[in-house]
């Protein structure tokens, strides 16, 4: 085989979430030997790569991000050319909490899988999961990789860690690190905390007959959300670069968590006024008001644009939850 024939590998950590799983899919496409790191856990975390018919298909390496030493040991067994970070403690909600582990586990196990390649293979790649939520309480109307950060939760302040040793170690050591500073991204695999998720699966609950009323808190916050299906093809192009560089990654368009309920009900033929109620417990300590992308480096430079907008997400996710509530799962 010649060089350029040779199969190439990539190790991704947090294969079990959402992100991880469609990069997965996306990887096994093009063609690339997938290797996943996996977390010890009491419950089954592998529904996701069920779910995408490609369990068979990854090589999972068992690990944890705290402890450097399973990482290296990844590095070494998957001999990986490219290395996805996407494990993370990513719910912002928790990182009240959970302060210390989301810093432990979305902050600082950055450098653990930076220092796990200087020692292995400085040669390679390194994609970081960097996020809106760095933003934070924004003065910016739209946000761009020159917009000053501010971080609102323990979460975005442990994601400013990662972004900025990601950088660190690009300019320290000349690793070809990428920062993706990914907008709210969503699908049918979203965890069922995030506020889509449970919007749809409520939606659909509703709409069957088994709940009733739909607890929502701070409805007036907008996000700019995006098919994390066409997010992960993003991540990969960052790697496919001749010089590594952080981008913001999102649609360019924002919406209310209210009009976003909007859209999920009616799509199943309902009214959310008639369901949703405000539990202020479900405020949170410190808000996130508006997110709003601008993608126009990632077009400019990657070619990349999303397909997906809101409405269409939305209602692809309601699709898949009346569809797996009819079938009883
Ligand atoms: P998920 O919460 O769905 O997945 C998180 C993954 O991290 C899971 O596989 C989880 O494993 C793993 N994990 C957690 N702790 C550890 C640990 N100590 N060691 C090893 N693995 C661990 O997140 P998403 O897929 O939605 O997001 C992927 C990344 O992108 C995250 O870093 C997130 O913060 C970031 N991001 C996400 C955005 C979004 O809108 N989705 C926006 C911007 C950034 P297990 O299943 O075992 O718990
Ligand atoms: P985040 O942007 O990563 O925090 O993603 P989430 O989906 O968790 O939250 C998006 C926005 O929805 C935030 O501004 C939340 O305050 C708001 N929101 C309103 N009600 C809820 C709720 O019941 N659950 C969640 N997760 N978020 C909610």
């Amino acid at each position: 085989m010649s060089k350029a024939n040779v199969k190439k590998s990539a190790l991704i950590t947090g294969i079990t979430g959402q992100d991880g799983a469609y990069l997965a899919e996306f990887l096994l496409n093009k063609g690339y030997d997938v290797y996943g790191f996996l977390a010890r856990r009491g419950s089954d975390t592998l529904w996701r790569l069920r779910y995408l018919n490609i369990l068979e298909d990854v090589k999972l390496i068992d690990g944890d991000l705290l402890d450097m030493s399973s990482i290296i040991r990844a590095l070494e067994i998957s001999k990986a050319d490219e290395v996805y970070n996407l494990a993370a403690q990513s719910f912002v909600g928790t990182s009240w909490q959970q302060p210390v582990l989301t810093t432990q586990v979305t902050g600082f196990s950055v450098v653990n899988v930076l220092e796990a390649i200087r020692l292995v293979n400085v040669k390679i790649k390194f994609y970081q999961a960097s996020t809106s939520e760095m933003f934070g309480k924004t003065n910016e109307t739209i946000q761009s990789e020159d917009t000053v950060f501010h971080p609102r939760s323990p979460y975005g302040v442990a994601k400013m860690f990662g972004h900025y040793i990601t950088i660190n170690y690009r300019e320290s050591f000349g690793i070809f690190g990428c920062a993706g500073i990914l907008f709210n991204h969503e699908s049918p695999l979203r965890g069922i905390e995030f506020v889509t998720r449970k919007v749809t699966d409520a939606a659909a609950r509703i709409k069957y007959g088994i709940q009733k009323k739909l607890y929502l808190g701070n409805i007036d916050a907008q996000r700019d959300w995006g098919y994390a299906k066409d997010y992960v093809e993003a991540m990969w192009l960052m790697l496919q670069q001749d010089a590594p560089d952080d981008y913001v990654v999102a649609t360019g368009k924002t919406s209310t968590v209210r009009e976003m309920c909007e859209t999920a009900f009616s799509y199943a033929g309902l009214n959310y006024k008639d369901y949703v109620e405000i539990d202020p417990k479900l405020y949170r300590p410190a808000e996130v008001e508006r997110l709003l992308g601008n993608p126009a480096k990632a077009k400019e430079k990657l070619g990349w644009q999303h397909k997906t907008g809101m409405k269409e997400l939305i209602e692809l996710m309601v699709e898949a939850d009346l569809k797996r509530i009819k079938n009883g799962l």
